[in-house]
C-alpha cells in the first residue's frame, strides 16, 4: 500500500464528480439513468462563444498566456464587476483561474496556515472541507439547519469563529440549499465579521445569475464596503454560460494576496487555457440575454418539479430561490423503513435499483437529505421524480 500525504490521503473524493461518473458509466452501459446529480447546465454554450474560441484558434491564440489571465478577459472581469456588482477594481486585484474551484482552492492554499481554521456553514458545497485539509487548516461548521431556513444566523457565525480562525466561506446563492442572502442577512453577517479583523471573507458568487427573483443581485461587500480589504470575490462562467467544461473561474481581491495567488498558480497550472479564455472574454463581453433565457428555463423546471418533489411521501422540501438544487429531506423515510440505513444507501439504491442519480446529502455536510439537481432537461427531471416516487411506494 502506498503511503500517501495525509493532505490526500485525509480527503475523499468529491461526491458530486463521483455520482456522476458512476451515472455515466451506467449510462454508457445502456441503462437510461435519469440523471439529477451534478450541478452541470444541460443548455450548449451558446454559438458566440463556441465562435471566439474557433477563433482563437485560427488567430493562433495558442500559448501560454499571462498567469493570471490575459489582459482582454482581465479588462472584461473587471467591466463585468463594475457593471454588475458596482465594485470597482484595478487589474493588479483580479485573476483568472482554471475554473472557480481552482481559485478557491488558491486562496486555500495562500492563506491558510499549518492549523489555521476556516468557517464553513453547513450544509456546504462539497469541496470546501477539502480544500481546507489540503491546505493543513481545519474546517470548523457553523450549522445552519432546515428550520431556520438553511441560513447561516450572526449566533452560528460567532459561535464558530475562535482565534485561530482564518477564513470564513459565504456562498449565495447557496449549493447545494438554494438560499439567496438578503442585503439585511449579510449587513448581520458583516457585523459579527468587523469584529475579528484577522479573518479573511470568501464570497463564492458561481451561481449569482441563477436566481427566480426579480431583485439585483446583492453581494456581500455591496453592504459592507468596509470590509473589502479582507474580502475575496470568487466566480465564472461555469453556470451562467453553460461553459462548465472550459475550465475559466475568476476573482478579485487584495492586490497583494493575489500576487501570492500568482506565484501558486504559476508553479501549478500556469493558468487556464488559452483558447478558454478567449471563449470566456465573449461570455463576459458578448450578448447576455443568453443568460436570462437560461435562467428562465431554470425556473420554470423549479416551479414544475419542486410540487412533484414535495408530493413525495415522507419528504420535505424547501422551494430554492436560486441555484438548480432541490435540497428534500429524506429522514422520515430513512427512519420508516429498516431496509435504507442513511442517505448514502438511499442514494445508491435509487442509482442502481430505480436508474436516478441524486447526491446524498452526507456529501454535504447533511445527512438524511439528497441533493436533486434540476439543470438536465424538464422531462428527465420530472421522469426522476416519478423514478423516485415508485422506488418509495415499494
Ligand atoms: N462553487 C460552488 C458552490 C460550486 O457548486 C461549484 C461547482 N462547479 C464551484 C464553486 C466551482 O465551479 P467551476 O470550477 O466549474 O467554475
Ligand atoms: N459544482 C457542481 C456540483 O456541485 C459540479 C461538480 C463539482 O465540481 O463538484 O455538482
Amino acid at each position: 500500500m502506498i503511503d500517501f500525504s495525509p493532505r490526500v490521503a485525509r480527503v475523499s473524493a468529491s461526491m458530486t464528480l463521483k455520482i456522476n461518473a458512476e451515472a455515466a458509466a451506467l449510462q454508457a452501459g445502456g441503462t437510461d439513468v435519469a440523471r439529477l446529480g451534478a450541478g452541470e447546465p444541460d443548455f450548449d454554450t451558446p454559438e458566440n462563444i463556441k465562435r471566439a474560441a474557433r477563433q482563437a484558434i485560427d488567430d493562433g491564440f495558442t500559448h501560454y498566456t499571462a498567469i493570471d489571465g490575459y489582459t482582454g478577459l482581465k479588462e472584461a472581469v473587471q467591466a463585468k464587476f463594475r457593471r454588475e456588482n458596482r465594485l470597482d477594481y484595478g487589474l493588479e486585484n483580479i485573476m483568472v483561474t482554471c475554473g472557480a474551484k481552482q481559485g478557491l482552492y488558491n486562496i486555500c492554499q495562500t492563506l491558510i496556515r499549518p492549523g489555521d481554521e476556516a468557517v464553513i456553514p453547513q450544509p456546504y458545497w462539497v469541496s470546501y472541507p477539502a480544500m481546507v485539509i489540503m491546505a493543513e487548516g481545519e474546517p470548523v461548521f457553523a450549522r445552519c439547519p432546515m428550520e431556520a431556513g438553511f441560513r447561516l444566523t450572526p449566533g452560528a457565525l460567532e459561535d464558530a469563529i475562535s482565534d485561530k480562525t482564518r477564513l470564513v466561506f459565504l456562498n449565495s446563492p447557496h449549493n447545494p440549499t438554494g438560499r439567496v442572502y438578503t442585503a439585511d442577512e449579510f449587513a448581520d453577517i458583516g457585523e459579527v465579521l468587523r469584529r475579528y479583523p484577522d479573518l479573511f471573507i470568501v464570497c463564492d458568487e458561481i451561481y449569482e445569475h441563477l436566481r427566480w427573483g426579480k431583485a439585483p443581485y446583492v453581494n456581500f461587500l455591496n453592504v459592507n464596503p468596509d470590509l473589502r480589504d479582507r474580502c475575496l470575490v470568487v466566480n465564472g462562467v461555469s453556470k451562467a454560460y453553460a461553459m462548465t467544461g472550459w475550465r475559466v473561474g475568476y476573482l478579485a481581491g487584495p492586490a497583494d494576496i493575489v500576487q501570492a495567488m500568482n506565484k501558486l498558480q504559476g508553479q501549478s497550472t500556469a493558468g487556464t487555457s488559452s483558447i478558454s479564455q478567449r471563449a470566456a472574454c465573449e461570455a463576459l463581453n458578448g450578448d447576455q440575454s443568453v443568460v436570462d433565457k437560461m435562467v428562465e428555463g431554470f425556473r420554470e423546471r423549479h416551479q414544475r418539479i419542486l410540487p412533484e418533489v414535495q408530493d413525495l411521501p415522507g419528504v420535505q422540501c424547501e422551494p430554492a430561490e436560486g441555484t438548480f438544487y432541490l435540497f428534500p429531506d429524506f429522514s422520515e423515510v430513512i427512519a420508516r423503513r429498516d431496509d435504507i440505513a442513511d442517505d448514502i444507501y438511499l442514494a445508491d439504491r435509487l442509482l442502481h435499483e430505480a436508474s436516478v442519480a441524486l447526491v446524498p446529502g452526507s456529501a454535504f455536510g447533511a445527512p438524511g437529505h439528497l441533493r436533486l439537481s434540476f439543470s438536465n432537461d424538464l422531462e428527465t427531471c420530472l421522469e426522476g421524480v416519478r423514478r423516485i416516487k415508485q422506488f418509495l411506494g415499494r
